[in-house]
């Protein structure tokens, strides 16, 4: 059972707060990802966290109703994609006086967690995608509480925390809304922060793991933004260990690589991804980053409908877009450096780590440009 745990457990925390005795803490393993531990002396047996546990049960899936590529002019700036999220969470608060869950940065300690929002004026601290696994542990009580008090709850997270959340559950809610997201996986949160430590990024007041700044504003670019000590900062993913780890699936949890959920039937009423086929698809304006939406219940419809009409929508040629988005349907299996990486980040010196994760062979080759371009002007 402890193998079938460290590649299988998602870390969601659900038989955490099922725990009727509290013989359930999560505790972080020697890579920075939680896993659960059960205090022998509390547990009576009740059988409670199994019937619950993501790893033996699922709820009932969802198949795709109906999909679309879709962008919203007015938030795409600051979010990762399309910015259809942040569109459809503020028509949420507005329309429906409800609350929203998803995943934001703390900058106190650069850990991600999920936050519950109520104001659409913060509604910013949850836009944009944060390539870290996002800590939502301490919440299943909180929305629970919101959901039996009617409060409509609209909750976003990778497919294993909503499923997680459902199993908690374990009724139908008519005022739950779910979006779950395309996911390739999570490294952890003491790998992101150790990685901003020694790289000496201090003070952080804002940081984006996708940035629109570059000179064609539509198109998003794997790089951090990062603000901070008054100026902005550009690191591109593969000269950063962190990100270039996360962009080649070096760092993820166990459970990334024996993801579940992978795949077109969902947990979610809608799923947002990005949209990788664009080149193909006929109906897509080319010049703006897309989203893909796939609609996977009524609920989904009902979301979708919030923006529908400022929204900037095209039916989605699905077979393309599986064909050009590998986390639409498969995992990849674990790397050789996957074995090593959590290992070396704490006995390596951080420059061989830097060396070692990152690519090297590209810096070089970039180094030789500006002295050829140096030189070449020169001549
Ligand atoms: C870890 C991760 C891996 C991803 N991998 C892929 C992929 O392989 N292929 C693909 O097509 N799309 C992937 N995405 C989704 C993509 O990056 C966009 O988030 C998505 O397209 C929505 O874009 P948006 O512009 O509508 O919203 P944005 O404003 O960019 O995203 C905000 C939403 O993402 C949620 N979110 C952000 N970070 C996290 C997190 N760490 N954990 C849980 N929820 C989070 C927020 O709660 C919010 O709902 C991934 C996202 C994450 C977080
Ligand atoms: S309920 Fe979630 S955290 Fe607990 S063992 Fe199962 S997958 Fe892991
Ligand atoms: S069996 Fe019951 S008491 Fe024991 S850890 Fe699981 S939920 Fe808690
Ligand atoms: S890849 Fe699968 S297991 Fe990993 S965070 Fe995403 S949904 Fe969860």
């Amino acid at each position: 059972m402890e193998d079938t745990i460290r590649i299988k457990c998602t870390g969601c925390g659900a038989c955490k707060n099922i725990c009727p005795v509290g013989a359930i803490n999560m505790i972080e393993d020697n890579e920075g990802f939680l896993y659960p531990t059960i205090d022998e002396t509390k547990c009576i047996k009740c059988g409670k966290c199994l019937s619950i546990c993501q790893i033996e049960n699922k709820p009932k899936e969802y198949s795709i109703i109906q999909s679309y590529a879709g962008y919203m002019i007015e938030t795409i700036k600051d979010s990762a994609s399309g910015g259809i999220f942040y569109s459809i969470a503020k028509k949420f608060i507005r329309n429906f006086s409800g609350i929203v869950v998803g995943a934001a940065i703390n900058y106190s300690n650069m850990h991600v967690e999920h936050i519950i929002v109520s104001q659409e004026d913060e509604l910013y601290k949850l836009q944009n995608s944060k390539y870290v696994q996002s800590n939502m542990i301490e919440l299943f009580i909180n929305i629970k509480n919101k959901l039996d008090n009617n409060i409509p709850v609209l909750f976003s997270g990778t497919p294993c925390q909503i499923v997680g959340l459902k199993l908690y559950l374990k009724k139908e809610y008519e005022n739950l809304y779910l979006i779950d997201i395309v996911c390739h996986g999570v490294p952890s949160n003491k790998f992101f922060e150790t990685n901003l430590n020694n790289n000496r990024i201090n003070n952080i007041k804002k940081l984006y793991f996708r940035n629109k700044d570059s000179k064609n504003i539509n198109r998003s670019v794997y790089q951090y933004k990062i603000i901070y000590n008054n100026k902005t900062k550009y690191i591109n993913n593969n000269e950063d260990p962190y990100y270039y780890s996360f962009m080649n699936n070096i760092s993820n949890r166990y459970s990334c690589y024996h993801c579940d959920y992978k795949k077109l039937n969902r947990y979610g009423d809608l799923t947002l991804g990005d949209c990788d086929s664009w080149k193909e698809q006929k109906e897509i304006n080319k010049a703006v980053v897309n989203s893909i939406i796939l609609l996977n219940s009524k609920k989904g419809k009902i979301l979708l409908n919030l923006i529908k009409e400022e929204a900037k929508l095209c039916e989605l040629d699905i077979a393309s877009e599986v064909e050009h988005n590998k986390s639409l349907s498969y995992s990849e299996s674990v790397p050789l450096k996957r074995l090593y990486i959590y290992q070396d980040l704490k006995k390596l010196k951080w420059n061989d780590f830097k060396k070692k994760y990152t690519n090297h062979t590209n810096f070089i080759k970039k180094i030789k440009i500006i002295i050829k371009k140096v030189i070449g002007g020169k001549l």
